[in-house]
């Protein structure tokens, strides 16, 4: 029997009691597994299997066969965000942002603590949009697929300001930078700004979005949740 904290990324009904639940623990990384008679038992499960909610779940596998999820217990529900329309959306969209850029079962400590940061934050409501583009550009140095923001992604000379390439997968100099009218324009200034509670909503809300798109690109995946999330941000 294996235990981990854990946060529940998708769960799918598998037949009348049963689930199919996909889950990021912290030792474990992203895991599968059945969980058997979820529904209903109040004693191993409770209802606890939802997102939002920081579990220590404890799971089992025979060699050869898939995982079926014990039991879980809560450690911490972060209640604020499950009855918050907008909150729900923004969580919603840091977890599949998880869910696109993780490898299944590959453990990743500083994402698990990204995470759990993250929602705490966005449960007590602060600098909404500075808080999510601090967890965009952490996760996406932290799962490998980093823009170049130091250096143009063109020819690699070093750039204070440039505009902003998804394709490249960085910033571009004004000789590398083809079409002028397109693109983010990302400063030093701008990127340090992020996390703080200066930050200018509308511009942050802009680099979010080319974030997402640049995570979209870069994966191959599409965020679904991100369609609410542009009616959030109009
Ligand atoms: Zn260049």
């Amino acid at each position: 029997m294996q235990t981990s904290q854990a946060f529940l990324l998708r769960k799918f009904q598998y037949s009348e009691a049963d689930y199919i639940v996909s889950a990021f623990t912290r030792d474990f990384g992203k895991i599968r597994g059945l969980a058997k008679n979820a529904k209903k038992s109040r004693k191993r499960f409770g209802g606890r299997l939802e997102p939002f909610v920081h579990l220590r779940i404890r799971f089992s596998q025979k060699p050869g066969s898939m995982k079926f999820i014990e039991d879980a217990e809560t450690i911490k529900v972060f209640s604020n965000i499950m009855e918050d329309i907008e909150l729900f959306a923004w969580g919603n969209f840091v977890l599949e942002n998880i869910d696109l850029t993780l490898p299944e079962e590959e453990p990743n400590n500083n994402i698990f603590e990204l995470l759990v940061h993250t929602l705490s934050s966005l449960s007590k409501d602060k600098h909404l949009p500075s808080n999510i583009l601090n967890f965009q550009v952490s996760l996406l140095s932290y799962s490998g697929y980093k823009p170049n923001f130091d250096n143009c992604a063109g020819c690699g000379k070093p750039v204070d300001e440039g505009v902003f390439s998804i394709v490249k997968g960085g910033v571009l100099c004004r000789e590398c930078r083809e079409d002028k009218s397109n693109g983010f324009l990302l400063s030093k200034n701008f990127l340090s700004s992020i996390g703080s509670n200066e930050m200018n909503a509308e511009r942050a809300f802009d680099f979010i979005r080319t974030l997402y798109r640049f995570t979209e690109y870069h994966t191959g995946k599409e965020i679904k949740s991100s369609k609410f999330i542009e009616e959030i941000m109009r």
